[in-house]
């Protein structure tokens, strides 16, 4: 996708902070973080958004899941973090490229649902 800011990023056509790289997937840190570490693992594949998975992206998803622990411990996710994946409008997402936000390295996070107490 030409106009695709992850795309260009992934491409190294957009400088970033790179976290991570293997022949598909692409991860970097986020220009404006929620927690003290806040980085983003994308495919380097231009898909939409999680609403446009298929069958034949199994594998890269698979993978990706299985990387998510080993990079958040490296950047220093040490108790724990989150992972975000906002889908669509009313998930809330702003760039169409599927993204994996990882999240943490300092106090605990607000509930994203509230729980009843
Ligand atoms: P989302 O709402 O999940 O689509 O979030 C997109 C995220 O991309 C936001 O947290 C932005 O801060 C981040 N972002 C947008 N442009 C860049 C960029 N050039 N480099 C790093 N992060 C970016
Ligand atoms: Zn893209």
């Amino acid at each position: 996708m030409d106009n695709c800011i992850f795309c260009k990023i992934a491409r190294g056509e957009v400088p970033s902070k790179k976290v991570y790289e293997d022949a598909d997937v692409f991860a970097f840190h986020d220009i404006h973080p929620a927690a003290p570490v806040h980085f983003m693992l994308v495919p380097k594949l231009h898909v939409g958004s999680l609403a446009d998975v298929e069958d034949k992206h199994r594998g890269l998803l698979g993978n990706m899941m299985l990387l998510i622990p080993r990079l958040a411990k490296e950047q220093g996710c040490t108790d724990g973090f989150r992972t975000v994946i906002n889908t669509g409008h009313v998930g809330g997402q702003e760039v169409y490229h599927l993204h994996v936000h990882i999240i943490g390295g300092g106090e605990r996070l607000p509930a994203m649902i509230p729980r009843p107490r």
